[in-house]
């Protein structure tokens, strides 16, 4: 899933700086997994900034609305009947696809994003999700025991590991396991080692970011 945070309070002040009346937009999809932009945090920094205008004594009406996702016409559009409200600022507690996706919807709305979209990971454990994927567009995992060294290797090397793997830790940090120690014992584990030192180390990236904003369009959909 998509991995976000929220925006320190201080930056997101600085959006409803001057502001009356604004509108939160939490979202149902990945950001609410993540904790970090559904409906208890839009409630959390609801109360957040609504004590903070009452403290500098400035007028602040802040309501809060719950979709389920923003990165889908269908359920952007259930935000028209809230837009006769004319507000100040539409802040979008999604992903970064949210906002967008709102300012397009409504041209005459100013959109502020509450969030910083990090990754696309999963959960190591309670409160801790860790980068997986970059989203190259020819997943090719299997050649690497399962374990993508695009994403998890500092280098994205796909001839690992350098010279900088020590203990089974990246040079990088000791933060962070040396995805290529990882894949040489999860091959070596599963019996694969043989096929694995037979692979192909040229990949076809042209799947990936590098050709432009990409757009799969699905035929049978389209129908
Ligand atoms: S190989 Fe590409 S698609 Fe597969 S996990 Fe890595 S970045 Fe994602
Ligand atoms: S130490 Fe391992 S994870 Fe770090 S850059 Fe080198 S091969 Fe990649």
């Amino acid at each position: 899933m998509i991995i976000a945070e929220r925006k320190p309070i201080d930056e997101i002040k600085t959006f409803v700086k001057g502001k009356e009346k604004i509108l939160l937009v939490a979202c149902r999809g990945c950001v609410t997994v993540c904790n970090a932009g559904g409906t208890k945090e839009a409630g959390i920094l609801a109360s957040l900034l609504r004590l903070d205008a009452a403290k500098e004594g400035v007028p602040l009406k802040v309501d809060e609305l719950t979709l389920e996702r923003q990165c889908d016409p269908e359920y952007i559009f259930e935000l028209s009947p809230s837009m006769g409200e004319k507000y100040d600022a539409i802040l979008s507690m999604a992903c970064s696809i949210g906002p967008q996706f709102i300012a397009s919807a409504y041209p005459n709305e100013k959109v502020y994003p509450v969030l910083n979209t990090c990754f696309l990971g999963g959960a190591l454990a309670h409160g801790v999700w860790a980068e997986r994927c970059q989203a190259c567009g020819n997943c090719i995992i299997h050649k690497f025991g399962g374990l993508c060294p695009i994403s998890r290797c500092s280098k994205s090397l796909l001839n690992g590991p350098c010279g900088g793997s020590a203990g089974g830790k990246c040079e990088v940090s000791k933060e962070i396991d040396c995805v290529w120690q990882l894949i040489v014992e999860k091959v070596t584990s599963d019996g694969t080692m043989d096929e694995f030192l037979s692979l192909e180390l040229v990949k076809d990236w042209r799947t990936s970011r590098d050709g432009g904003p990409r757009k799969i369009a699905r035929e049978e959909l389209l129908k």
